[in-house]
Parts: C-alpha cells; structure tokens; sequence
C-alpha cells in the first residue's frame, strides 16, 4: 500500500485515518460506525421517535376518555364519542395507531389499534367513534 493509499473514517464527525487491515474496513470501530448510522438515518429515526410519542400519546388520551366517560347504552362495552369531543380532549388525528378493518356485524368499520386501546369508526353514525379496551373485549 502507497502512503497515498491510505482511507479514512467514513464517519464524517470522525475522519481519522484508518489504521491498515481489513480492505473493507470503512470506520475506526464499532462507535465510529454506529454514530455514521445515526447520522444518516437521523430523520427516520426522528419520524419513528415522533410517531412513538405521538401514539402513546393518542392512547393515554383515549384511555382516559375510556376510564372517564359513561359506556353506551347501545355497545355497553364501549364509550361512544364524538370527533369533536375526542379533538378537544387532545387526540391528535396524525398518529392513528395501527389503522385495521375490523368486523361489525356484517360491516367493516375502520378501525385504530393502540397497545391496549381500540378506537373504531361508528358503525351507523358519521363522525363518531367508539373506543374500546382491548383488556374487556378480548
Ligand atoms: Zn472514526
């Protein structure tokens, strides 16, 4: 190998020139090679971060409306809720979970699966949800 054959940390925070080895060998170590990875996935992993607050979030939220407010008389394992009332009580319409199709009745209704907290789209009326613990219901 030349002098000028010499190959650097492809860290960029890094750059140090490698010490000889390995012809594959792109990082000074494991360190240098996980901070490049952060690097470069640094807004994915950000858009996951969010995604992961926002949804706990979101079922803290419904689990408290779930906790709070009176069942329906119509699905007695269910509170029956408005959009409205969902909104102002925090729920942020970006992190919907996990969105499945679920059956009702004869009906696919949309569904939003969170840890241990379901929030369906009403079966029969516009603008309206129901929110259901996966503990009671399953
Ligand atoms: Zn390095």
């Amino acid at each position: 190998m030349k002098p000028n054959d010499v190959k650097y940390c492809s860290n960029p925070a890094c750059g140090m020139p490698l010490r000889k080895g390995r012809a594959d060998l792109k990082f000074c170590d494991a360190k240098c090679r996980s901070a490049n990875y952060q690097q470069l996935h640094k807004d994915t992993i950000d858009a996951e971060k969010a995604l992961t607050k926002g949804n706990r979030i979101n079922e803290k939220v419904l689990k408290q409306l779930f906790l709070r407010l009176p069942k329906s008389k119509q699905f007695p394992n269910y509170v029956d809720i408005s959009l409205e009332t969902l909104k102002g009580a925090g729920y942020n319409l970006q992190f919907f979970g996990m969105p499945k199709m679920a059956k009702w009745g004869n009906k696919d209704v949309q569904s939003y699966y969170y840890y241990k907290i379901i929030l369906i789209a009403h079966p029969e009326q516009e603008n309206r949800y129901l929110i259901a613990s996966k503990n009671e219901n399953t």
